[in-house]
């Protein structure tokens, strides 16, 4: 990192938006609407985000593509053509390419720069930004649209790996050059969503193929294939209400449960229900009974459902009792949606090593070596997760009020309001941050709604000649302890996971993400702004 001078120009903008994901697009959409100037950094070369640094063989999302994708614009709804009910990497990747051009994004976007500071000038109330590139810029509105997680991948520390003579790499930070894995001897490390995608993809290629498995995962069919043109016109004709589904609904998709109590069914009534959620396929599996994330007897039930469909796929019942999660409630790991995940391990060529009972002690010269046996390997691949949630943020040095830091301020767990923002950072805004729906959601609902949120908050302080906006401490106090309440009220905390920040050896165990559903808390939003924004106070410009 080359350190700016005292000389070095300061650009001034009215915003400064940190990353050029998804979120990052849509806030600099909205500012300009505003008619406010605004920089993009980005470190990637190019737009899109998880979408750009997860290109793993088999990535895709586990959220239906007529749904994780931009409403703001009616035309660019309807022109946008998915092929496949749940996109692959690539064309998501082209979507968010093809938004840029559309738009002509890029002009406000710098590329290959890293955010490395933004401090809170009181005297100005302006954001002062060091870059990677040596620049300094300020801005009156500092935006972090860093996402939850794939800026912040996790490669556990085990010893030997500067050893290893084959490639090893991470699953969130893909090479951008083709990895040719065709007849390699592969282990992959991690059965997390990214692991499961990778297994499905890798297993056909690789001569032989290791899954390291330390926690076995739940994982629903999502009966991926192509998008009928029939269904898609379908869905484009209602667009709206489909949206306004989402912008309701429990976890921001249009599905609504069925409201009643998995454990006070008869069983004969919830295998019913269970089988026509599986045959609809993927995430709404976990949301079949409004009551399987709040019940553990509730939940039981689901799992029990799927347990029997793990055993009917997988023809060796050992590696089958392997493959059943025995150590959390189905869902309050991130559920997996798949295509033929659990049928892989039928294969000859896969072999499905338990590092629970031998874990890895050693990566050798030549491959893995377990508490048990060693695996001669030529590459290594860790789909081993993020520092999620609040890892993105937490790398980047935030100072507010006082020099105060965001580091500091969230030490003993994130602190704010509405998931927006923080009491002692004026003018600061995350985008889907902790606090907010965000991971438990369709990020791309999620997104637009805190998007949408602020560019109204900036107009509003527009209109009334405000300088700065921040929360109340009560109001934020009050905020946490609702997080908090909710999070509690849900099987969420019970679990080790990155939901609750324990994949992260080191990090504070806390269940963040608000729990109350993407439609309640949207209503909240949206009541604050209808009373004058309670809990916020707004100083006037001088
Ligand atoms: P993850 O869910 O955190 O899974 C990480 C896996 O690596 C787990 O199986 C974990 O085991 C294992 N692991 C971690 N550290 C390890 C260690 N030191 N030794 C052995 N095993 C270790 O990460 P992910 O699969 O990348 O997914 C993260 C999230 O990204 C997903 O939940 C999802 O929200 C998102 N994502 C979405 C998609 C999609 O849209 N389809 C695809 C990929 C990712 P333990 O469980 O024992 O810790």
């Amino acid at each position: 990192m080359s350190e700016p001078s005292a000389a070095s120009p300061v650009k001034a903008f009215d915003a400064i938006v940190i990353g050029a994901g998804f979120a990052g697009m849509n806030m600099l959409y909205r500012l300009r609407e505003l008619g406010l100037s605004a920089r993009v950094y980005e470190r990637g070369t190019d737009v899109g985000g998880t979408w750009y640094w997860n290109r793993y063989p088999g990535a895709r999302c586990d959220t239906e593509s007529m749904t994780y994708s931009f409403s703001f614009s009616k035309e660019l709804e309807q022109d946008w053509n998915w092929t496949e009910r749940y996109a692959p990497q690539s064309e998501i990747l082209d979507y968010a390419r093809h938004v840029a051009d559309r738009f002509e994004m890029r002009r406000d976007i710098q590329f290959e720069t890293d955010v490395i500071a933004a401090h809170y000038e009181e005297a100005t109330g302006l954001w002062v930004v060091r870059t990677s590139a040596g620049e300094r810029a300020t801005a009156r509105f500092l935006i972090s649209a860093v996402g939850c997680l794939a800026s912040a991948p996790a490669v556990p520390k085990y010893p030997g790996i500067e050893n290893f003579q084959g490639a090893w790499y991470h699953t969130g930070h893909w090479p951008h050059e083709p990895v040719d894995l065709a007849g390699k001897r592969i282990g992959i490390i991690g059965t997390g969503s990214s692991g499961v995608q990778s297994t499905i993809a890798i297993a056909p290629v690789a001569s032989h193929l290791y899954v390291f498995q330390r926690t076995a995962n739940y994982s629903v069919p999502s009966w991926n294939g192509p998008l009928a043109p029939a269904t898609r016109d379908e869905i484009k004709a209602k667009y709206d209400s489909w949206r306004e589904a989402a912008r309701y609904g429990q976890i921001g998709i249009p599905f609504v449960s069925n409201g009643k109590s998995a454990k006070e069914q008869s069983p004969e009534d919830r295998e019913i229900e269970y089988e026509a959620a599986w045959a609809e396929g993927g995430f709404n599996f976990i949301m079949t009974y409004p009551d399987l994330l709040m019940d553990l007897e509730s939940n039981r039930t689901a799992a029990e459902f799927v347990e029997r469909k793990i055993r009917g796929k997988v023809k060796d019942p050992v590696v089958a009792d392997l493959l059943v999660p025995k150590d959390h409630p189905i869902g309050t790991k991130r559920i997996c949606v798949d295509t033929g995940y659990y049928e892989t391990f039928n294969r000859d060529n896969v072999t499905l090593v338990d590092i629970r009972s031998a874990p890895i002690e050693t990566i050798t010269e030549t491959g893995i070596h377990t508490h048990h046996a060693h695996y001669d390997l030529d590459v290594i691949i860790f789909a081993t997760g993020f520092d999620a949630i609040t890892g993105p943020l937490m790398r980047l040095d935030i100072r507010g009020k006082g020099g105060l830091s965001l580091r500091d301020k969230w030490a003993e767990g994130p602190r704010n309001y509405l998931g927006i923002s923080a009491v002692g950072f004026p003018n600061f805004f995350t985008i889907t941050g902790p606090g907010s729906p965000s991971v438990l959601s369709n990020m791309l609902t999620s997104i637009e709604q805190h998007v949408d949120w602020v560019a109204d908050c900036l107009r509003f302080m527009a209109d009334q000649g405000a300088k700065s906006i921040e929360p109340t401490l009560e109001a934020e106090n009050d905020w946490v302890q609702q997080v908090h309440d909710l999070g509690h009220a849900t099987l969420y905390p019970m679990v080790e996971s990155w939901y609750t920040g324990t994949n992260i050896p080191g990090k504070l165990r806390m269940f963040t993400p608000y729990a109350g559903g993407v439609g309640t808390y949207r209503q909240l939003c949206d009541d604050v702004v209808a009373k004058g924004y309670t809990g916020f106070a707004l100083s006037a410009a001088e």
